[in-house]
């Protein structure tokens, strides 16, 4: 079985529907209030383990009711928690609000996520026996290197999702083998619009990179090749939170089983599509039989 290690966030979005936000000063009255768990290092682990793999989160949640509940919906999605921390104080959340022109505003509150600077005992242990590490940007930074320069002393495959859009610093970026930008993260990383140019510049940095096009599917890039577009299935999209983590932690297992970056990319974009249909973030991830009944493999 491929064995995924995630290093990274887990948050409950805490979301009110209303028909508009308020202005400051206003009091509106919403429609309807959800609790969905989330945060991006979670969405991945679950995309993944519903993919197939062995997987295991890193990270942090606090010792409120959130945590309980965010823990037991992880292991219930089949990932491992036992490199879950439980920290004194408040898991991460965020506060979303959601008009009916189908905009957001959003505050995030890293809570327990902010707590996550280091490895703990153990978890290199547990990267070294991983068959690819991924990571995010949604922790402190220095455990994020931390988690890839433990993956890189083992010869781990790190795939890193630079998300939130920051400024990666040289140290972090020698350490990852893949990187998987959205269209707009490239954009804000290299401060060119175009994906190819974008790519082309993020390859002086890493080895690889995959820039999601959303509907228009994906973008590979590698040291030393042409390009490859790999296009989208066409699919009548209904939500699409939680589309680029669902892309990442499938192409994770795909490559961790060994398969070629070409078909790894149009499994993972079968994943993607499928996700796009159901509303949802994790409860919108598809199952390993779906992906290849999608994928027609
Ligand atoms: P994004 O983060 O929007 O770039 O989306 C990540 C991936 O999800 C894309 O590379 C596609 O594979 C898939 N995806 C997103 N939106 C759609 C859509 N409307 N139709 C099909 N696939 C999609």
């Amino acid at each position: 079985m491929t064995h995924i290690a995630v290093l990274g966030s887990t948050n409950m979005d805490l979301v009110a529907y209303v028909a508009k936000a308020p202005q400051r000063g206003e009091t509106v009255t919403g429609r309807e209030f959800r609790t969905i768990p989330g945060g991006k290092g979670a969405n991945q682990a679950v995309a993944a383990a519903h993919a197939g793999a062995d997987v295991s989160l890193i990270g942090a949640v606090g010792a409120d009711a959130f945590g309980t509940q965010l823990r037991s919906t992880l292991e219930h999605s089949g990932v491992d928690t036992g490199h879950l921390r439980t920290i004194e104080g408040p898991s991460g959340t965020a506060h979303i609000v959601v008009d009916d022109e189908g905009g957001n505003a959003i505050v995030v509150i890293p809570g327990a996520n902010g707590t996550v600077t280091a490895l703990a005992p153990g978890d290199e242990g547990l990267i070294a026996a991983a068959d690819a590490l991924l990571l995010q940007l949604e922790i402190p930074l220095d455990a994020v290197i931390a988690g890839a320069e433990a993956a890189r002393r083992h010869g781990v495959r790190t795939i890193l999702t630079p998300s939130p859009a920051q400024a990666l610093p040289p140290q972090l970026l020698t350490s990852v083998d893949l990187l998987v930008p959205n269209e707009h993260e490239a954009a804000a990383l290299t401060g060119v619009t175009d994906p190819r140019e974008a790519a082309a510049a993020l390859l002086d940095q890493v080895q690889e990179v995959v820039v999601t096009l959303g509907a228009a599917g994906c973008l590979y890039a590698a040291r030393g090749a042409a390009p490859l577009a790999v296009p989208a299935p066409r699919v009548t999209a209904v939500d699409s939170t939680g589309a680029g983590d669902t892309f990442v932690g499938t192409l994770a297992v795909a490559l961790g089983e060994g398969r070629e970056m070409p078909e790894a990319l149009a499994w993972a974009s079968a994943a993607a599509a499928l996700s796009v249909q159901r509303p949802g973030a994790s409860s919108s991830m598809p199952y390993r039989s779906e992906i290849d009944a999608e994928a027609g493999s």
